[in-house]
């Protein structure tokens, strides 16, 4: 992943007293593993588990982040799926941009799309939906 994913996981683990008290990263995919691999990802660079969301689908994930702001929360960085059943990826970033946009914090998370395809044009529709960046499984940590 991007400077920019590496920018706003350092302002939750690094700045944990500057940053917001309830900020979240969302990791979303509708195979259990999958998740577990990202989760373990994130966690081994220092973030607090208690500022993890995993869910196994979009739909989850929009209540789960309504919740988050609901009380007050921000989310800071979602890591989604594009392909899942009742609610894929798309349609997931486009809700979610438009559940942000009523949010009175106005503070935009980084989404950043993964996909099982290498063509472009799986990235592009993901960007055009929303996403700040998109990339290919298998996401290393290197990449973020
Ligand atoms: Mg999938």
């Amino acid at each position: 992943m991007s400077a920019a994913v590496a920018n706003h996981k350092k302002l939750i683990v690094d700045n944990g007293k500057e940053s917001h008290p309830r900020a979240f990263i969302m990791i979303i995919d509708d195979e259990a593993y999958n998740c577990e691999v990202l989760k373990a990802m994130i966690l081994s660079m220092g973030v607090d588990p208690s500022r993890l969301i995993v869910c196994l689908g979009g739909k989850q994930a929009l209540e789960r982040a309504s919740d988050v702001r609901q009380t007050g929360g921000v989310i800071k960085l979602v890591l989604t799926d594009l392909s899942m059943p009742t609610m894929n990826g798309y349609k997931f970033i486009r809700k979610f941009r438009k559940q942000e946009s009523g949010d009175r914090q106005g503070q935009g998370a980084i989404i950043a799309a993964i996909t099982g395809h290498a063509e472009s044009e799986f990235f592009l529709k993901a960007l055009a939906k929303g996403a700040n960046h998109a990339y290919s499984k298998p996401v290393s940590s290197s990449s973020i």
